[in-house]
């Protein structure tokens, strides 16, 4: 019972990791923070045309240089859900990402499904993450995307107490199921992206040329409809905040 009360990372860390917007309103801090899963945060209000790309799964020698390629030369900065086996692998192409000036977010050290796993397992595969990115030079990941978006109130509650804010998505054109072409994945993105949004795409092995296609068309139409595209921690710190809350994106 003794994780009922915070762990050991404190109650400063839940309290606010434990904010987020869920669609449905503010899910605020309290005492009772340490016993509330956080919550997903799948897109964020704003007034201005923001919005973020998201790459899961990677990185890869074959996809994330080109991904990183269209970033750069369009003045783009993403949020990649970085795997710590593919990091293990490839640790040049993270180390690429944080010299471009992404932002490295956990999806986990085997992009195992945090669903019906015991609280220690969950931590054993968050805090693994966390360590293999840090160990090759990246900041300490405070955002997680859920491997197939699956949890249970035992994993949330796991990285709600670890200080992690979880992130879903408001845009998926489903580049992994390899039967759209780049131009309907466009279309999809382009037609549902509203400002606050977060699109996820992915560049991990299971990624195709599509996917690459689809990105390299999106960039400059979503700049040319007026969307600043920015990494997922500026859009939680240009969001809306109601009065007397803590934002999400400042914890740890
Ligand atoms: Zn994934």
């Amino acid at each position: 019972m003794a994780m009922r009360h915070g762990g050991r990372r404190g109650w400063g860390r839940v309290a606010i990791s434990c904010i987020a917007w869920t669609g449905f309103g503010w899910v605020g801090a309290s005492a009772q923070a340490a016993t509330l899963p956080a919550v997903i945060v799948k897109s964020v209000p704003t007034t201005k045309k923001v919005a973020a790309l998201t790459f899961d799964d990677g990185p890869t020698r074959k996809w994330t240089p080109e991904i990183l390629r269209i970033l750069n030369e369009n003045h783009v900065k993403a949020t990649f859900f970085a795997v710590g086996t593919e990091a293990t692998r490839f640790p040049q192409y993270l180390q690429e990402e944080i010299k471009a000036g992404m932002e490295i977010g956990s999806h986990g050290y085997r992009h195992r499904t945090l669903r019906g796993l015991s609280e220690t397992t969950v931590e054993q595969e968050v805090s693994a993450n966390a360590s293999t990115l840090e160990a090759f030079g990246a900041p300490a990941p405070k955002l997680y995307r859920l491997p197939g978006g699956k949890s249970d109130v035992t994993a949330l509650r796991v990285l709600g107490r670890l200080g992690y804010t979880v992130i879903g998505w408001s845009v998926d054109p489903r580049d992994w199921r390899h039967i759209y072409s780049a131009e309907h994945m466009a279309r999809l993105v382009e037609q549902h992206i509203q400002p606050g949004g977060i699109i996820i795409f992915h560049d991990g092995p299971n990624s195709s040329q599509a996917t690459v296609d689809a990105v390299a068309s999106i960039v400059p139409s979503l700049k040319q409809k007026g969307y600043r595209l920015v990494t997922v921690g500026q859009l939680l710190k240009d969001g809306i905040l109601p009065k007397n809350r803590l934002p999400i994106a400042v914890h740890g």
